[in-house]
């Protein structure tokens, strides 16, 4: 367990255990997904806190070792932020940004804007709130968390 986002080393994470639940938090034959917000870069990756939703995944969906044991191999993830233009699972630098963005839900009647940045090399995403005014009213309305986060 670490305190610090992967990608500035920044403290300031919040979590949206206790958000309302948008589109964007919700995996087919999954479950909730929890998002971890860094205030200061925006990087934003997502959790399955419920034991639940882990244990559909579990009996629903296969093992990545045994599917993909290729990509499994071949090393580990560089401590890099696709914001550079650089791809922390394969190294390439062919970083393309989505123009249009996702809504993610931070309170009643407030969502931020969430980018999509895809590696065309390896095809690998990241998901960030660019807005700094969105991270500001996260920062307001999330609770401070570690990473991985634990179930409120
Ligand atoms: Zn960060
Ligand atoms: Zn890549």
């Amino acid at each position: 367990m670490t305190n610090h986002c992967p990608k500035c080393q920044s403290h300031e994470l919040y979590y949206s255990a206790g958000a309302p639940v948008g589109r964007m938090n919700r995996i087919y034959k999954a479950g909730i997904v929890t998002y971890v917000v860094c205030r200061e870069c925006g990087y934003a990756e997502g959790y399955l806190l419920n034991p639940f939703d882990r244990m559909n995944v579990s009996n629903e969906w296969d093992m990545v070792k045994e599917v993909n044991f290729e990509a499994f191999e071949k090393r580990e993830m560089l401590p890099v932020s696709m914001m550079d233009n650089r791809c922390p699972a394969c190294g390439e630098r062919d970083i393309r940004q989505s123009m249009i963005t996702d809504a993610l839900s931070i309170a009643d009647s407030l969502v931020a804007t969430l980018t999509h940045l895809v590696c065309l090399n390896c095809g690998h995403v990241e998901k960030y709130v660019l807005s700094e005014d969105d991270r500001e009213a996260i920062a307001e309305h999330w609770t401070r968390t570690s990473r991985p986060p634990t179930r409120e």
